[in-house]
């Protein structure tokens, strides 16, 4: 199974093994290195201590010419304090001073203490009591030999092993305090992490139980939640804006469906009630209604087909110039009754071979201009132009420079035209339509991998659509 944990207990653990670990692995090191050097440290000093005592017990002969007994057992007392049991033979190996002889209480305590001690702090101290012989040489001639014993191959004194113990006592303590820190850290990191998580989280929950907005905004003082925080503002702003929109769709469908329908049932009661004669012109209107209707409907069809991704393009040669001539043939009546015209114009200097078989869907791209048509005809007004361009560029790619000189889109709005149910505000216009025509428009440009741009002024709006030559589809 796999088990969540709190964003905090992770951290605060990660935290807590990471300094354990790291804590553990700086004390064993210290104190390997330091007890190793030790050693060492140890057995050169025990080597010193033979040395000089060789050194001065051969001073004393020759000091004395001969073996001077005072001299001799106060060096050999003095070894003994130092962990050094001596023992001197003659030539003849008669024994001349003996450690364990004079005072064999002394020597044996000497040694137990020391094996205790060692015992007491390391149970695997594998030392013994080891002995070893010099020869006493002056003038190249040996006089005797010393016979030394002591407990090998080295041994920590008490102040040694104080001295150890105080450091391994002292990495302990600042092991403890810096876990501690490092759990206390460890708590702030992550209590600075998940608190503006948490708000975040609370809010979120608020949203979606008491349809509040994130109106509060939270300052979360790191760069990637605030970033998190951020989408998170610009997704609920976009959330609310569509919800605004669905809803503002339901209730204009509704309006543009009903408007239509309440008309043709009107006209159509009144003939079956007799009031109204069956006259050509009324069945015509009938059937004007209805096709409102029907455009409504395919424009919505449309809008669900290019939305699922289910455009699919036919590419073949086309007269880009002829399709414009056709939709001006066909909104001649709407243009007539508004007063405006449509001029097009083709620059000179373009291939025109190109342009009368320019590869394209005809008839997605004929639906591009409609809707660009239909807009001008419903938003920029009566006494209005329209000035359309057509061009191709060295690359090939068509250019239609599309303008008119009506009232233009606010500034604010033309960032979100493109979005689909989205319109400026109706009351500008009296026009009402869904937010739909140039959102098929985008898709349908972009479909062919074109793009479409848009500018704005009062009075005025220009789109630039460029489709690129694209003639395998052919
Ligand atoms: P609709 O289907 O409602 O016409 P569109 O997606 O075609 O929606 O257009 C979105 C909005 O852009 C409209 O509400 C309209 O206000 C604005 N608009 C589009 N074309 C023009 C234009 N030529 N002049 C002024 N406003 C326009």
């Amino acid at each position: 199974m796999n088990r969540s944990y709190k964003l905090q207990t992770k951290l605060i653990l990660s935290f807590t093994i990471l300094a354990g670990f790291i804590i553990g692995l700086i004390s064993i090191s210290v104190n390997f290195g330091i007890e190793n050097e030790f050693k060492n440290y140890v057995i050169e000093k025990h080597n010193e201590k033979v040395y000089t005592l060789i050194n001065n017990l051969i001073y004393s002969y020759e000091a004395s010419e001969g073996f001077n007994l005072n001299d001799i057992e106060h060096l050999g007392v003095e070894s003994i304090e130092q962990g050094l049991i001596i023992d001197i033979k003659n030539n003849e190996h008669v024994s001349i001073w003996s450690a364990l002889e004079h005072n064999a209480g002394l020597c044996e305590s000497m040694i137990s203490n020391v094996s205790e001690n060692m015992f007491d702090h390391y149970s695997d101290w594998n030392g013994n009591y080891t002995e070893e012989t010099f020869p006493l040489i002056s003038d190249n001639t040996t006089f005797a030999e010393v016979t030394i014993g002591y407990l090998g191959p080295y041994y920590f004194n008490e102040q040694e092993l104080f001295f150890l113990t105080v450091i391994n006592k002292i990495l302990i303590v600042v092991g403890i305090i810096a876990l501690i820190l490092s759990i206390f850290i460890g708590f702030l990191i992550a209590r600075s992490i998940t608190k503006p998580m948490h708000n975040i989280i609370t809010q979120l929950n608020q949203i979606q139980t008491d349809k509040k907005t994130l109106s509060v905004p939270i300052q979360t003082g790191s760069v990637e939640i605030q970033l998190l925080y951020n989408s998170t503002l610009s997704l609920e702003k976009r959330i609310m804006e569509q919800e605004q929109l669905r809803k503002q769709l339901t209730q204009d469908m509704a309006h543009e469906l009903k408007t239509p329908l309440s008309a043709v049932q009107g006209i159509l009661e009144a003939m079956i009630d007799g009031i109204f004669e069956i006259t050509d012109t009324r069945l015509i209107s009938c059937h004007e209604e209805i096709m409102r209707i029907k455009s409504l409907i395919i424009e919505v069809e449309s809008l669900s087909i290019a939305e699922n991704n289910n455009l699919s393009l036919s590419y073949i040669p086309t007269d880009i110039a002829s399709i414009i001539d056709d939709i001006h043939l066909h909104q001649a009546n709407r243009l007539n009754a508004n007063n405006q015209k449509i001029n097009l114009r083709v620059l000179n200097s373009i291939n025109k071979e190109l342009l009368a078989n320019y590869p394209c869907d005809p008839t997605k791209l004929k639906q591009v201009f409609i809707n660009l048509v239909d807009n001008s005809i419903k938003y920029a007004g009566k006494d209005t132009s329209i000035n359309i361009t057509l061009d191709i560029k060295s690359d090939k790619s068509l250019v239609v420079n599309y303008s008119d000189n009506g009232m233009g889109i606010p500034t604010k709005d033309i960032p979100y035209v493109f979005e689909r149910f989205y319109r400026v505000d109706s009351s500008r216009t009296g026009h009402n339509g869904l937010g739909i025509g140039l959102t098929l428009v985008k898709s349908i440009v972009e479909k062919h991998q074109g793009t479409i741009q848009i500018e704005s002024s009062n009075p005025g709006t220009t789109f630039v659509i460029t489709i690129p030559y694209i003639n395998n589809h052919l």
